[in-house]
């Protein structure tokens, strides 16, 4: 039988397995507090647990790590692209993102975006993963780790993440929300919920899921626009979730959670950037209290996109900046986000692995329909 995997276990799930191996409970929080907080990366350096126990550990589980095949800084803005392997050599990628500097909290905040898939099957048609398809979703363990690896490498305290790399975080719920759990224990990594974002591209059976379950995650929704056969476009998950839906799941989860949802919106040349798109989101902060943060479009043209992905363009600054005072004069609380990252091909929907395995191409082939969370 394979040994389990220590790393992606929560509190109670570490005094579960101790348990079983004759020990006492509190060896569950002293393995729990090692592996997230002290971030051990193997048995060995639990100094506080007697070699005797530290022996049977090994041999009863593992202590995966991912392994950290490059990093790359944008000379631009600082921001920093992580590529993991896997135990299966597939790879990942994290982006830490550091405030913008003239944002009030410069050199204060460091976000990080974790992926939650290798890969992903939505195939949303300004994204550079949904090239890739889906090839598997990440252990909750794989996804801490992206967290702890990142901080073995720095000397900084990271204080927010969000959920919106490679994958669609809805897709692996379980995993995502576990991983939620495990580091906001204030013995673990210890980063609230409240400074945890996760992000969908339009799950709405999740969004009220999240609402039902009471969870303090903040929740992004990727929208990018409010007209159902322009949405269906650029991301053909509108098929299974279509816009009024979509609305009335946010309107569920704000009224159940009292939580402002965050809309994502990129705004392209002539497609969803007119004073007609800005009234539509102007009626939807109106219907449910929200915040939009436009996100200029990067460039995917490493993926060859065809077809109408290939005909997408950006919407100048002046026409962004144009469209945000149109939303702020409707009442709607707008950022404009930079490019964060885009140098490196690290900024929002450029994150693909691009030597992919022949496994991943076949994925990629295969992707027929939308899957269902
Ligand atoms: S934008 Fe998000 S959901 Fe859409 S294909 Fe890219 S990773 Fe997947």
């Amino acid at each position: 039988m394979e040994r389990p995997n220590l790393k992606g276990m929560t509190l109670a799930q570490m005094r579960d397995f101790v348990s079983q191996l004759g020990e006492r409970p509190y060896r569950g929080a002293q393995l729990f507090s090692w592996i997230y907080a002290k971030r051990a990366s193997s048995f060995e350096e639990m100094t506080d647990i007697s070699q005797e126990f530290r022996h049977v550990l090994a041999g009863a589980a593992l202590l995966e790590n991912l392994r950290t095949v490059a990093s790359n800084t944008s000379l631009h803005d600082g921001t920093t692209k992580f590529l993991f392997a896997l135990r299966d050599d597939l790879n990942i990628e994290s982006v830490l993102i550091p405030a913008e500097e003239n944002a009030p909290d410069a050199g204060k905040r460091l976000t990080l975006c974790m992926s939650t898939q290798v890969g992903c099957p939505l195939d949303c048609a300004f994204c550079a993963t949904g090239t890739m398809g889906l090839v598997r979703n990440l252990t909750a363990g794989e996804i801490v780790d992206q967290l702890i690896q990142v901080l073995r490498t720095i000397d900084k305290r990271i204080t927010n993440l969000v959920y919106m790399g490679m994958g669609e975080p809805m897709l692996n719920y379980d995993a995502v929300m576990t991983s939620i759990e495990i580091i906001a224990h204030d013995r673990s990594l210890h980063i609230s919920p409240r400074h945890i974002t996760v992000s969908t591209a339009g799950y709405a059976n999740r969004i009220r899921q999240m609402a039902d379950e009471g969870r303090r995650a903040k929740l992004a929704l990727s929208l990018h626009s409010l007209v159902e056969s322009k949405r269906t476009a650029l991301m053909p998950i509108t098929k299974k979730f279509g816009v009024d839906e979509l609305v009335d799941s946010l309107d569920y989860y704000f009224r159940k959670t009292r939580q402002r949802p965050t809309i994502e919106y990129i705004p392209f040349e002539g497609y969803n950037d007119t004073t007609a798109d800005a009234t539509r989101l102007i009626a939807l902060a109106r219907r449910v209290p929200c915040k939009v943060n436009l996100i200029p479009y990067h460039s995917i043209a490493f993926t060859h996109p065809a077809g109408f992905a290939a005909t997408l363009r950006p919407a100048s600054p002046s026409k962004i900046a144009a469209f945000a005072e149109r939303l702020r004069s409707g009442g709607v609380t707008v950022m404009v986000r930079s490019s964060a990252g885009e140098d490196i091909n690290a900024a929002c929907g450029q994150l693909a692995v691009k030597h992919r395995s022949p496994r991943m191409q076949s994925a990629s082939r295969q992707r027929k329909s939308v899957p269902a969370a």
